[in-house]
């Protein structure tokens, strides 16, 4: 029989002046960008958090510490890429992930298919199997004053 596990990641960065805007690997032009010790690609980070914690791997922070120098202004991209072999290695394959973006700006709907396509090259899997959805937080809170971005993930896999 095929087991089947499911996580959920979430993660949280704040946007700050001088800062590059990325979500889901992809550069999304705004004056303002996330704050954080790698590339702060909140998005990533809730699917490498979703990936890990199904395969009962615990979180990024253990995987890649951000107090790691090493780590600065990284490509999270390289923590997706050295996930998806962490769980390959352990006999897991990603079925399918769905992830929710809050962000009140920019319109990020542009910008979807681009992410889901590149989420979805950089895991080897296909597009059908990474969706994405943006929504605003109704202006309300740290998120709706546009001060941060928030992103949730939950991933399926199965072991063969
Ligand atoms: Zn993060």
């Amino acid at each position: 029989m095929q087991k089947i596990r499911v996580g959920i990641g979430y993660d949280v960065h704040r946007l700050a002046e001088n800062r590059k805007l990325i979500l889901g690997g992809v550069e999304i032009p705004y004056h303002l960008g996330l704050f954080g010790h790698s590339d702060a690609d909140v998005l990533t980070h809730a699917i490498v958090d979703a990936i890990l914690g199904a395969a009962a791997l615990g979180d990024i922070g253990t995987h890649f510490p951000d107090t790691d120098a090493r780590y600065k202004g990284m490509d999270s991209f390289v923590f997706l890429r050295d996930t998806a072999l962490k769980v390959k290695e352990c006999g897991y394959q990603i079925e399918n992930i769905d992830s929710t973006v809050i962000a009140q700006r920019p319109k990020l709907a542009p910008y979807i298919s681009q992410m889901r396509q590149r989420l979805a090259e950089t895991l080897e899997i296909t597009i059908g199997q990474v969706n994405v959805k943006a929504t605003t937080a109704e202006e309300l809170g740290v998120v709706g004053e546009g001060k941060a971005i928030v992103a949730h993930a939950t991933v399926c896999l199965s072991q063969r």
